[in-house]
Formats: C-alpha cells, structure tokens, sequence
C-alpha cells in the first residue's frame, strides 16, 4: 500500500486526472448514486471519491435517503446510473434490499453496479440474494476504507463498462441480423447502397451521412473509366448518386475513399470512417462522417455488419450483371430494346402528368454494306461511334437505347428530338477504327402523349413511321399517325390474302402485246401480273407488286412468272407463233436472291426456248438501289443472252454513269411522255429519250400508246416499238392466241 492509501494503478488515474481535467469534462461522467439515510455518509463519501477519475471520466454524485426516493431516482436516470452505493437498513431492515430486488425485477434495470454498505455487520444478506441482484459488493461502513472503496469502485466501473458493451454489441448483433437480412433482399445497387448507409446510421445509434463510392467497371457500366462512383447516399450527399465522388467537391472525401481502396482497409480518422467492402472482388469503400469520434464498440460492430453485408454487395453486383444481360446492348452499353420499353412506359406515365416528349427511331441506312463489305470488326465501330455521338451531343434530358442492330432509339423534349437536331448529329462522317464513313439515316418519328399506349405499343408506332421514312424518297423522317396504322393493318391483312392466293394458284399472267411501229407487226408481248379480286374483277399490280415486294413474296412470285412467260413462249412457238419476245418485269428483291440469275437460266433452258426470246425489264430505280448487285447479275444475263429493257424512262433519277455500264438492248419511254404528244406540240422529253436510245445504240419502244397521233408522232420520232391500248390491252393467254391468229390473217 502506497503513503497516499491508493495503490499503483490508482496512482496512474489520478496522476492522468490532474493533467487531464480540460478533457475529461467533455467526455462525461460516471454516474454514482448514494442512497443513504445518513447525511454524514453522503458527504465523507463524496469527499473520499471527489478526485477519483477512471478511464478519462470524473464521478457525478447523486444522492437519495431513502428507499422510495432511491427508485425515484433510478427509475429516471435508468442505466445510465454507474454505481449505486446503497446502504442497507434505513426506513426498515431491509430498505436497500429491496430498492435492489424493484431495481433489478420491476425495472429490468440490468447494467448499474451494487454496493451494498451497511453500518452492523449482522445485517449482511444471504449470498443467494447477492446473486439473484447481481450485487457487486458487500462491505460493512467500518470496512469501507477510503482505499477500499476506490479499489471497489474502479472494479465496480470496469465491469459496468463491460456490461453495458456487451449489452450494446448485442442490440448491435441483432440490429445486424435484421439490417443484413433486409439489405439481402435489395436488388438493386443503389437501394442496396443507400440501405448500407441508412442502416450503419442506426446501428451506431447515430445520426450519420454516408456515400458508398465503388470503382467504375465492376458494377458501373463504364468501360476505359477507372473513376470511383457514388453507389448510394444517404443524408446530404444523396443528390449525387451516380456522380463522380468529385462532384461532391470535398477534397478530403475523395482523399479518404481513394485511399481506403487503394489501401484495401478500414480508415478511422477522427469523426470519419471509411470502411472497406469487399466480396469476390466486388469493392466498395463506405464513407461515414458521425458527430462524435466513433468508440471501439462501434468499430466492431461496423466490422462485423460489413463482414455479413459483404455478400449480399456481390449478391446485388451479380443481380445487377444478370439485369445487364437482359436489359443493357452487349455492344455499347445502352439500354436494349426490353428496356426501352420499358422506359417508354415510365415516360408515357409521366406524360400523365402533361409534358409532351417524342420518341424518335434512327436507322442507319445500308448498314449491312458496311458489315459485308469492311467486315464485322468495322460494323462495330461505326455503331459504337454512332452511340457515342449521340450519348455526347443530345443533351442530357434525352435518353438513349439500341433498339436493333443497326437502330438507335431516343426519348425525349421535342425541342431536342426533332429530325433537324438529330440530322445534324449526321452531317460529319464518323471515325470508325481506320475508316471514315458518312452516314445516312431514316428517323420515325412518335409524339407521346396522355393517350399513348404502352410502351410496346409506341415503339411499334415509331417503326411504322420509320419503316415509312424508309420508303419516302424525299424526305429521311417521318411522324407517327393513326392512318398509318390503319394502311399496315390493311397491308398485312392484303400480304396474307396475297400468299393463300398464290399458293392456290390464283394468281394470273396476262399478255400485252408490243409491235413494230414501222410494220405494225407483232414483235412479242408484256408479261404483266393479274390478281384476282372477290367481286370479280382485279387487283392492279400497281398495288399489291408493292406489297410483295415489302413481303419478299416477290421472288416466288417473280420466279413463277419467269417461267410461266418462258413456258406459254414454248407453247406459242408450238402454235406457229415463232420468233415472239416476252418481257418480264423484274423487282429489286429478286436480284437480291443468290439463287436469281441460275433461276431465270433454268427457266430458260427447262423450257426449251431461245434465251434471246426473253426480256427482262427494270426500272431505273431498282439499277440505283443497289447498282453493283444489278449491273453484275445484268451482265452475267447478258452473256447468256436474253435481253435488257429499261422501264418507265425518264421517271427516275438515273445517272447517266450507271446506265453506261448496264448491258442495256431497249429504252422504254414512260407513258406520261407518250401521253404528252398532242397535235401540233412537240413532246419534248419524249424526243431527247429516243435520240438519247438511238445515240446509245439501243432500241427504243413507247409505252401506253393510245391514239393513232401518238403512234405516228413516235414513229417520225425515230421510236422503234410501241405498245398500248392503241394495238391491244393486256390479256390471258387463251385470248392472245385468239388475238395472234387474227392479227396473223
Ligand atoms: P409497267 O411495267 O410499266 O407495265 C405497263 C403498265 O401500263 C401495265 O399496267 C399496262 O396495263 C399499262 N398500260 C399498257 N398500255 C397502256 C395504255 O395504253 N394506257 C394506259 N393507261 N395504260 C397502259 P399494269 O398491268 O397495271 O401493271 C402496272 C405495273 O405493275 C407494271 O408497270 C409493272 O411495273 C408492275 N408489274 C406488273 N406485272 C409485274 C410482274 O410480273 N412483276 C413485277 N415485278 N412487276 C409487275
Ligand atoms: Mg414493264
Ligand atoms: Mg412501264
């Protein structure tokens, strides 16, 4: 025992005490009540303990007299009470006892320490009273020493400090249990991130402001990118929540969280806390900042929390990846078509709300070109450059999805969705790996509004217009409107009747006939389609060979009438009509088909005719769809040796460069430019078209010839052949035989 009646260990305290007095006020007091009906004992005690200081904490008296006044006391300050130096006998026996039994039964109050002190030592309790009321220690007045009651205090302290930890890590376990259990339910990972923040808050029993900041590329969708994100937020920071961590503009944040993922570990600097999260390499550094510098509990607790968090971190990252397959563009990260419906939906309910936006549909024309022609590789590029355009230059309000491979999808203000910005975005070429390509669009076009329909819905309106767009030879956009959906409607209806009808042979080829203006001799005939209607009569081909076309029936049909027109030449020639042409319309699908140019050979050959008695004609438009696909099918024709008409001259936009390459035997003159000779008017396209055949060295032949004047007028034109109503009106081959015959006597 040392001079000062305290041994080492209390020496240290008081030592700490006399340099610390500044410190420990702010970190509170230890809480001790005397209960005593003895004034005297309140006052010597006070004065024994006045300087005593334990783990940085003074002692704060509190004094009560009596049984009743004690409970009175405890019931308001519950356990935050330390200790309770509680006298035994005082308004009775047992007083003190039972202030202990009420305390501990009645309050449930668990964590204060007893004292019990009592003047005669024949009132000492029983031990299994000692147990029962987790009484700390029992001392007669005489015993307690002013040494031995700081020794027992110190103790006393020590083990309410243990207590009330243990009792705390325990509410923090279960608060664990039920937080982890309810963040593993989060799907996404920004609830799940928000959650993590919110829940820390109530597990320290704080009120804390946090963000959970992760490295882009493992859950962000941003590739080449290895800034840290904001996941989720809670407090003032949760307007930043997939921003940068700079967007915060707190340079000590950024410092704490870079350092905490570079570092891999916790962080416990003063107030701040970063902790580390780390599941299969799913890395995540949650930022806490808390009034008060966080005590070792809490460090463990947060531990253990982040420890069972952990997985369910990986858990929302996988879910996430899973959501990306099925809702993200593999190639460059936007939303997919499902998802683009889904956000169509959203916007059509915020529509509700009265703000009208348009979805637009951009098509990149002749996209397969650039696949089948610079490769894959390059395909790629060119869509990822598209992408990133759009992504930079749109603005922020307009949001983005790839609907198909080579089709964007945006949503947006009218003001930023219309075809004159987004055509904009077009008139450069773009960069893709080392070619620069221009590129050409169509846009369909949709005004959402409060009785759109649903997501689905819109976007098969957007295509309808941009399938019309497509069509539109003068302008590349066009705006959703019901008449269109109604012609479809008509269209698909008219494609299906199409196709039972052709597969029940219904469908018919007639024969107009074609003559030598000079001899009015029969040269050959037009081959021209006949579809049966119900109430009679026919459908003109001007309407439904459109229809096949955009259907792809055409080529079966097409291939049918090549040969049924190479078949009734036969049957002609059988009848002793020899050295008689048949023309027959070709459509731009047809040359598309791999299988075209072997088919009309087989027709050809299967069928026993001459190939020269064969003549195919097209339309300028088709020669400038796909120039290269029909000037080499054409001069592989040629060699054969059947024969090549233009259709309809003059009505399209042919370039002169192209139709010099075309094996080309005959020009036929549009209708429209017969239809112009009239007595004593020159007809002057239809002059230039035949000076231009005969300069070429082709022949030249007028369609739709209905008057005598005209025909005379071609004639002295220098026009070779004509055909129309003037000679004879298509016809079915049992009445052109009829017609060969009498034309022959
Ligand atoms: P086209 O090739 O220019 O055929 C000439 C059209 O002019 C035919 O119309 C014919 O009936 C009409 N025509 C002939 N002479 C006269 C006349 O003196 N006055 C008037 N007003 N019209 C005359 P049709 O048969 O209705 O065919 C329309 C178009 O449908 C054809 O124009 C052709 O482009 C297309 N077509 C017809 N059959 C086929 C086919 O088998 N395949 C393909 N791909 N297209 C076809
Ligand atoms: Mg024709
Ligand atoms: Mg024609």
């Amino acid at each position: 025992m040392s001079p000062s009646g305290y041994d080492n260990d209390e020496l240290i305290f008081l030592e700490e005490d006399e340099s610390q007095t500044e410190h420990t006020a702010k970190l509170g007091y230890w809480n001790v009540l005397v209960v005593d009906d003895d004034e005297e004992i309140h006052s010597v005690t006070r004065l024994a303990l006045s300087d005593l200081v334990v783990n940085e904490k003074k002692l704060q008296f509190h004094h009560a007299y009596s049984g009743p006044e004690a409970l009175e006391k405890i019931k308001e300050m519950g356990s935050s009470i330390a200790i309770i130096l509680l006298d035994v006998v005082m308004e009775t026996d047992d007083s003190g006892l039972r202030v202990a039994k009420i305390m501990r039964e009645e309050y449930g109050l668990l964590e204060p320490r007893i004292i019990l002190r009592t003047g005669q030592p024949g009132y000492a309790p029983e031990e299994s009273v000692i147990k029962e009321y987790d009484i700390n220690d029992y001392k007669t007045k005489t015993e307690l020493t002013r040494s031995k009651l700081v020794t027992t205090i110190i103790s006393s302290l020590r083990s309410y400090q243990q207590i009330l930890t243990i009792n705390q890590s325990r509410l923090g376990l279960e608060k664990i249990i039920t937080s982890a259990a309810n963040l593993l339910e989060e799907h996404s990972i920004k609830g799940f991130c928000e959650g993590v923040v919110t829940q820390i808050s109530s597990l320290i029993g704080l009120d804390a402001g946090g963000v959970v900041c992760a490295r882009a590329g493992s859950v962000l969708d941003k590739e080449n990118d290895d800034g840290v994100y904001i996941l989720g937020a809670a407090g003032e920071f949760a307007q930043y929540i997939n921003e940068t961590i700079e967007s915060i503009h707190d340079s000590k944040i950024v410092s704490y969280v870079n350092k905490c993922l570079k570092d891999k570990k916790h962080l416990f600097v003063d107030k701040i806390s970063v902790l580390y999260m780390n599941s299969s390499g799913y890395e995540a550094a949650v930022y806490l900042e808390i009034s008060d510098e966080i005590s070792q509990v809490h460090k463990q607790l947060l531990e253990v929390f982040l420890s069972s968090i952990s997985v369910g971190y990986e858990n929302v990252n996988l879910f996430h990846q899973l959501r990306n397959a099925a809702f993200r563009d593999w190639l460059t990260k936007l939303p997919n078509r499902n998802e683009f419906i889904n956000m169509l939906d959203d916007e059509k309910c915020t529509q509700d709300a009265g703000h009208g936006s348009v979805v637009a549909l951009i098509d990149i024309n002749h996209f397969s070109d650039v696949n089948d022609g610079l490769g894959q590789d390059a395909g790629n590029n060119l869509l990822m450059a598209v992408a990133q355009k759009l992504q930079e230059e749109i603005g922020s309000t307009v949001r983005l999805g790839r609907i198909g491979a080579d089709i964007f999808g945006l949503i947006g203000p009218e003001a930023q969705v219309n075809p004159g910005k987004i055509g904009e975005l077009f008139i450069t070429p773009f960069r893709a790996g080392d070619h620069t390509l221009p590129v050409n669009i169509s846009i369909g076009l949709c005004r959402i509004g409060p009785d759109s329909c649903s997501g689905i819905t819109i976007l098969k309106q957007t295509n309808i217009a941009l399938n019309r767009a497509k069509k539109d030879l003068n302008t590349n956009f066009g705006y959703y409107e019901p008449e269109m959906e109604e012609k479809t409607t008509w269209r698909l209806g008219m494609i299906r009747q199409l196709r039972e009808d052709f597969a029940a042979r219904k469908l018919q080829v007639w024969y107009q006939p074609q003559v030598d203006l000079v001899s009015e001799k029969i040269i050959g005939m037009e081959a021209l389609l006949r579809w049966p209607s119900k109430d009679g009569g026919y459908i003109s081909p001007a309407v439904f060979v459109p229809l096949a076309e955009y259907s792809g029936l055409i080529i079966e049909i097409g291939a049918w009438v090549l040969n049924e027109s190479c078949r009734q030449v036969k049957e002609l020639n059988e009848q002793g009509h020899s050295n008689l042409r048949v023309a027959v319309n070709i459509s731009m699908p047809q040359f598309r088909d791999p299988e075209f140019v072997d088919s009309i050979k087989t027709a050809v050959v299967e069928n026993g005719i001459s190939p020269e008695f064969l003549e195919l004609e097209i339309t300028e438009s088709v020669v400038m769809d796909e120039p290269q696909i029909v000037v080499d099918a054409l001069k592989e024709l040629k060699r054969f040796g059947v024969t090549i008409a233009i259709d309809d001259f003059g009505t399209g936009f042919s370039s002169m460069s192209y139709l010099q390459q075309l094996p080309l035997d005959r020009l036929k003159v549009d209708r429209s430019f017969v239809n112009e000779v009239m007595p004593g008017k020159t007809a002057f396209i239809a002059e230039t078209i035949v000076t231009l055949g005969n300069k070429l060295g082709l022949q030249t032949i007028a369609e739709g010839v209905e008057k005598r004047e005209q025909a005379s007028y071609m004639l002295k034109l220098g026009c070779d052949e004509a055909q129309g109503y003037l000679y004879a009106k298509p016809m079915p081959f049992d009445d052109l035989l009829v017609f060969l015959e009498k034309h022959h006597q």
